[in-house]
């Protein structure tokens, strides 16, 4: 259906394509898509606006059609049901069609006042420009949460990746066609967006409250996202638990060995059950913990494996040709 899609469309030049991840937006949508409207029609060149309802179950999807009887470069793709964001981007980027490519949340936390410049930097010939976060408005917990994944994520990852970068960029059609050739069935866009390299450059803003409602993201799914972007393209956990396992085995060894003498020499013996109880304590959860890391590559290795599809579409609309 995919490819399909893509054939109907393929007789449009459009220079600019903004994709938009839709879930449960009513109260921001119109607003959003509105603001993106006049920057883009200000610049001049033919454009499209991707949305992916993500399985909205509120009136996100009845907005749209309605917007897109009245906006030819409004396209919309419905999901069959909620398979997240990061697949909502995935499958934005394998539609559209533009030379240059937009990500853009739809509760307007990604200024689309920006673009103009962000699209301007891809024309002079960088791959990706990224939008740096300066200032957010978010609670402290989730702002400190966000600063020490970056920079544990730039620790782990063998790749250079910006700091503070979300998922709001643009990027040029090679980056979009590298990913549209992709089969990942947990994909992380800013992973992603980084492991491509090229010409990359940062452009800051401050990122402002959502226009409306409430973030869809509570601290299970931002931690989710977090390991999905680690395993996805760091095997560092897995080197750092053998070099822990290797430093614990030498400190019994050498600890053995000092008791040992201990023992021999001066006759004294340690005893105590609490020590004993704590240590075994300790190193069951230490073994749990590196059970559960190897776990997530597994899993990992077992979605791709079953080779399911990442994500179902249930309807589009907006398409200039119906897709087939
Ligand atoms: N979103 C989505 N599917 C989901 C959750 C979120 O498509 O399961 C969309 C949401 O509508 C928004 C963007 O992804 O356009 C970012 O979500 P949100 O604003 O809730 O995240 P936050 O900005 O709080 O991290
Ligand atoms: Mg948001």
């Amino acid at each position: 259906m995919q490819s399909d899609i893509k054939d109907s469309v393929n007789n449009i030049k459009n220079i600019y394509s903004v994709v938009l991840p839709v879930y449960n937006e009513e109260q921001c949508l119109q607003e959003v898509i509105n603001r993106i409207m006049k920057v883009l029609k200000q610049l001049g060149e033919p454009f499209e606006i991707v949305c992916i309802d993500d399985g909205s179950s509120d009136n996100t999807w009845p907005m749209l059609l309605q917007m897109s009887r009245v906006e030819p470069s409004l396209r919309g793709i419905k999901f069959l049901r909620n398979f997240g964001h990061q697949l909502a981007v995935y499958a934005g980027i394998k539609y559209c069609t533009g030379e240059y490519i937009a990500i853009l949340d739809a509760d307007g936390q990604d200024p689309p006042e920006i673009l103009p410049q962000l699209f301007q930097k891809c024309r002079e010939g960088y791959d990706v420009v990224y939008a740096v976060r300066k200032k957010r408005k978010e609670n402290l917990l989730k702002r400190a949460g966000y600063k020490l994944f970056y920079r544990l994520y730039r620790f782990l990852v063998p790749f250079d990746v910006p700091l503070d970068s979300g998922d709001f960029a643009v990027f040029n059609k090679n980056v979009a066609s590298f990913i549209q050739s992709l089969n990942e069935k947990t994909p992380v866009i800013r992973g992603l967006r980084s492991w491509y390299g090229g010409r990359q450059c940062g452009i800051e803003y401050a990122r402002p409250k959502r226009v409306s409602g409430k973030s869809k993201y509570n601290l299970g799914k931002l931690l989710l996202l977090a390991i999905n972007a680690s395993i996805s393209f760091s095997k560092k956990p897995l080197r750092i638990i053998s070099l822990f396992g290797i430093n614990i085995s030498l400190f019994s060894f050498c600890g053995g060995i000092i008791l040992l003498m201990m023992k021999l020499t001066v006759g004294i013996h340690l005893t105590g059950w609490t020590s004993l109880a704590l240590l075994i304590m300790f190193f069951g959860g230490l073994i749990l913990l590196v059970l559960g890391i190897i776990g997530e590559y597994i899993g990992d290795i077992y979605d791709e494996v079953k080779n399911r599809p990442a994500f179902l579409v249930k309807e589009t609309i907006g398409w200039p040709h119906e897709p087939r």
